[in-house]
């Protein structure tokens, strides 16, 4: 391709809006247009890129046995009705009428139809298992869009989904799919961690996302420094020293607190009684519609996804100001649970029989001291709902676990029988009975690996693509397209090495060498031959491989750059 003829609208300046490298240098490397708020056109560099990501994808799915399929993403209502997302999807799914008034949806995710597919098709043991998966833009209307393509509201997932006739068929099918997931994000040169993680709205007993850790992610992952246990933050898991408390010392007694309304208020003005992890943090949350009280350790924080595991709930959200005023008498700062007989109450299970412990007394101003768990707040039901932190110890191993920002580029699950069972999706078993199929599904955001590999792969100049994502392999630079022998050895170069396979970008425009040099070093492509005048009176050009330093002056003959460009230091 001849970068006169390419369009790619470079910028020396990132929108204001860019935070993320990906999202700065995706948008200054001319490679995307934003549209509209998680909208983006792929402009023919990116596209390129894109096609390389789904060729890499397809190639370990074609190679597992997994076949390609083109499913619509329109959907009628039916289908997501008969399995309840219709109603679970809320705000995030965008819904739509045909003419003759009849709900439809852009579809988020393709559980549904495959499911909808196979309950229709697969009909006896015989037929099974089945891989099947396809490439296509799936839609949703994120509540925050946001850093580029990295959070879109629309994108291109590849998912695939399992069916199976029982427990080990679905396992070896997950199995190949992981394995295969290693493969794809290898080839794509990103290093990733695969991390335990919560099923959210997929259901489902197990799965597991693959982490590219960044600060442009979203997620936290808690990972262990001496063994191979990583989690998601919303399901990790810890050991923390046991707490010792001293004897209980009579019943919970009323001391005034005014003022103080938070956790730190409270420990800084009471250090003697009330430290962070003597306190008992009450939280108050509408489950289902159903207030709870939830409470944790003054010093932990409340994962959510572990409350909604525990409890099952599909909506959950805090309490409103008012609505806790009426049900408990008092504000947020000094609510407890010690004598509150009319709401549910939930609590981590680091405060299980902790003693002599401060909590508030459901009257604005004032805290409980003696409070005795088992004792005072009885009917306590227990659960892991707090997140772990930094440095608290492995539950494998003991060893000291480390939380960082992580991206999530794929999720595989193990969803079971969740989908089948709410369609009546079932096939003849070899004793002629009817049993559900077995299914799982597996999912990786395409643009999401793109900006991920930028994310690990750039510098203060620009992109530095993996070899196996380039839009090119090989940038041949004219440093001045005015002078004839440059001209004419840039273009023998172009030519030869386009027919030896490679793919070349030329950049045949008529500006200054400096801007060629910055443009190049922006675009990211892996090797850049400068044909200038000065070398090339010597018969030589110049070839650096972006990322490195080292600029090596070779030959100026078709045989001698394909040589530097086939050896790899
Ligand atoms: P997230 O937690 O980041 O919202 P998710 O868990 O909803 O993602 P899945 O339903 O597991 O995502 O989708 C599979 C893959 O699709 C994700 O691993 C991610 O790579 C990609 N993906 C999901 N949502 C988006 C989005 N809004 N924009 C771009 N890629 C996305
Ligand atoms: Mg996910």
């Amino acid at each position: 391709m001849r970068q006169s003829i390419l369009f790619a609208p470079t910028l020396k300046e990132a929108p204001h809006d860019a935070v993320v490298p990906s999202h700065v240098l995706l948008v200054r490397g001319g490679f995307i247009r934003q549209i509209a708020a998680g909208i983006y056109a792929m402009l023919p560099l990116g596209w390129r890129v894109i096609r390389k990501v789904e060729a890499i994808i397809r190639r370990e799915m074609d190679e597992l046995g997994a076949q390609e399929f083109h499913l619509p993403a329109l959907h009628p209502r039916e289908v997501w009705d008969a399995t309840d997302r219709w109603e679970v999807m809320g705000d995030n799914m965008f819904r739509l009428k045909d003419r003759g008034g009849r709900d439809m949806c852009l579809g988020m995710t393709h559980e549904e139809v495959f499911t909808h597919l196979a309950n229709n098709e697969l009909r006896s043991y015989r037929d099974l298992p089945q891989v099947w998966y396809q490439i296509q833009t799936k839609f949703r209307d994120e509540p925050r869009p946001k850093s580029g393509v990295l959070r879109v509201r629309e994108f291109i997932m590849k998912d695939a989904y399992s069916f199976d006739i029982d427990r080990e068929g679905l396992d070896a099918a997950y199995e190949h799919q992981r394995k295969a997931y290693c493969g794809i994000f290898e080839r794509c040169g990103l290093k990733y961690y695969i991390v335990e993680a919560h099923s959210g709205a997929m259901g489902g007993s197990e799965s597991a996302e693959f982490m590219v850790r960044t600060d442009a992610g979203e997620d936290m992952v808690a990972a262990c420094r001496s063994c191979d246990y990583a989690a998601n933050t919303e399901t990790a898991r810890s050991r923390i020293e046991p707490a010792s408390d001293p004897e209980e010392a009579g019943a919970p007694e009323r001391f005034p607190t005014p003022g103080l309304v938070t956790i730190e208020d409270l420990a800084g003005a009471h250090p003697d009684k009330a430290s962070a992890d003597r306190q008992i943090k009450t939280l108050v949350y509408v489950l289902d519609g159903k207030m709870h009280l939830v409470l944790l350790r003054g010093d932990h924080e409340l994962a959510e996804s572990k409350l909604q595991g525990a409890t099952g709930a599909k909506d959950l959200r805090p309490g409103h100001a008012e609505e806790i005023r009426e049900a408990l008498g008092a504000d947020p700062g000094s609510l407890g649970a010690v004598g509150v007989d009319h709401l549910p109450v939930l609590a981590d299970t680091e405060l299980e029989g902790r003693r002599e412990m401060v909590t508030g007394a459901n009257e604005d101003g004032f805290h409980l001291e003696h409070v005795s768990v088992k004792r005072d707040i009885p009917r306590t039901r227990f659960a892991d709902l707090r997140t772990v932190t930094e440095n608290e110890q492995c539950v494998h191993c003991g060893g000291s676990l480390e939380v960082f920002r992580a991206l999530e580029v794929g999720h595989i699950f193990k969803l079971g029988t969740r989908y089948s069972d709410a369609v009546g999706a079932t096939v003849l078993d070899a004793a002629g009975k009817e049993e559900p199929i077995i299914m799982g599904s597996y999912g990786i955001g395409v643009e999401r690996v793109m900006a991920a590999a930028i994310e690990l792969h750039h510098d203060g100049d620009g992109i530095i693509w993996p070899d196996s994502m380039a839009p090119y392999q090989i940038h041949v630079l004219a440093l001045q397209t005015n002078d004839e022998s440059v001209r004419g050895k840039a273009e023998e170069l172009y030519e030869g090495l386009v027919a030896e396979g490679y793919e070349v970008l030329l950049d045949d425009r008529d500006e200054r060498a400096g801007v060629k040099f910055k443009d190049a070093d922006l675009i990211g492509i892996p090797v850049r031959v400068a044909v200038g005048k000065r070398r090339l009176q010597e018969g030589s050009v110049e070839i650096r491989r972006r990322g490195e330093d080292a600029v090596r002056v070779v030959d100026a003959s078709l045989q001698s750059v394909c040589a530097e460009v086939v050896a790899r230091p």
